[in-house]
């Protein structure tokens, strides 16, 4: 029998971005001592007292089915805590709990697309955008931005890509490149979405990492409160990427027919997770800070030692876990020098090309190693990347 075409087109070609991640997972499974720079995962596990909670919840019974959209505290957590940021009334029923930020992308396009509509999203990307809007039947389209604008879309590109499409995805603080969208950006934006009738999908499941400036919800930023989706995440301002929670915020009509959709894909998250999740939750930001700290932290170990390699060229992340860095000197793509690194330095870095034709010859080091063996690790990497500029 043959799978669907559905299921054979979600990635192209077979290579989905992850080809160097894997490669460096099977040299750490034969042993080989790999330095990760990969994914964006921290090097701290869940807090201990979030799995205790967890471990409470489960023995007090909380294992059985819960309801579809979420458990109602988590719920009405979400929705004081996204209201206090934004300042836009939410309620418990513009909330609908998911197992992680990556399901609530894809609901979110199977609410805002037809099968067949374009949904766009922004190059550098993250790695299963294009496959995710393509397993909830719609058309990926790219609009690509530059280094030089800080990895921001810029008017022109927008509007013309804006007049056929349905959709638009977003995400500031933003992976791969770590640049967060000024309120200009965000103005234009909205308005575009206004102008030509388009859903905006904001992930901002980096929203607790921002090292310059404040994070702009689009959601509130005038008459856009009824066309945008915002996908939350435990994963990263929790460390709790295990643990599969996150969250979609969108008008209570569209989370109605989203809890539809999940009675009938997962009915439901884990009881003992979300309770878990609304510990975690109110712990308060001196936790999500103190989870965050290490990443600004290990950005300015970074940019001084990267500073010394004057034809290496770092893209400031003003938020999130990463860093790019341009190796466009070496005369290499950015998958050469990964594989390069990888196989002469042991050292794992993603191809900037994993995120799209705008990242081309750059490569994304994820900042989640401890302070002293990441410093060691970039030493490395900017002076092997230095030898291949003069070679
Ligand atoms: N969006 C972005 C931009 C991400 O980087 C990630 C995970 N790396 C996700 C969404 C999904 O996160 P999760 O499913 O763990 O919540």
């Amino acid at each position: 029998m043959t799978p669907s075409q559905r299921i054979q087109t979600i990635t192209p070609s077979g290579d989905n971005g992850w080809e160097l991640f894997l490669k460096a997972r099977d040299m750490i499974a034969k042993g080989v001592p790999v330095i990760e720079l990969t994914i964006g995962e921290h090097d701290i596990r869940t807090d201990r007292s979030i799995l205790d909670h967890m471990h409470a919840s489960a023995l007090g019974g909380h294992t059985g089915y819960t309801a579809v959209p979420g458990i109602p505290k988590l719920r009405q957590a979400i929705a004081a805590r996204v209201q206090a940021k934004t300042g836009v009334s939410t309620t418990m029923h513009n909330v609908l709990i998911t197992p992680g930020g990556q399901m609530a992308l894809y609901l979110a396009h199977m609410a805002a697309c037809e099968v067949g509509d374009t949904a766009l999203f922004i190059d550098p990307y993250y790695a299963t955008y294009p496959g995710t809007i393509r397993a909830a039947g719609a058309v990926a389209q790219s609009i690509q931005t530059h280094a030089a604008n800080d990895f921001q879309p810029q008017k022109s590109d927008l509007e013309a890509a804006a007049r056929t499409a349905r959709s638009l995805l977003i995400n500031t603080p933003n992976n791969p490149t770590g640049s967060t969208y000024s309120p200009e950006t965000m103005n234009m934006i909205a308005q575009i979405c206004q102008d030509q009738n388009l859903w905006l999908i904001s992930d901002e499941v980096y929203d607790t990492q921002i090292w310059e400036g404040t994070h702009i919800s689009p959601r509130a930023l005038p008459e856009m409160q009824n066309r945008t989706i915002v996908i939350g995440s435990m994963s990263k301002s929790h460390a709790m990427t295990g643990s599969r929670i996150g969250w979609i915020i969108a008008p209570e009509d569209t989370i109605d027919h989203l809890t539809n959709l999940a009675t009938h894909m997962t009915y439901g998250v884990q009881g003992y997770i979300q309770d878990a999740a609304l510990f975690a939750l109110n712990q308060g930001s001196e936790f999500e800070t103190e989870i965050a700290a290490p990443f600004k932290r290990r950005r300015d170990i970074a940019q001084k030692i990267i500073a010394q390699h004057p034809q290496l060229k770092a893209i400031s992340p003003k938020g999130a876990m990463y860093l790019m860095l341009d190796i466009r000197a070496t005369g290499l793509s950015g998958k050469e020098f990964g594989h390069k690194l990888l196989d002469e330095k042991q050292i794992a870095v993603m191809p900037g090309e994993s995120f799209g034709s705008s990242a081309a010859g750059h490569i994304r080091i994820a900042m989640t190693i401890k302070d002293e063996a990441f410093a060691q690790a970039i030493k490395t990497l900017c002076q092997f990347a230095s030898e291949l500029c003069h070679g």
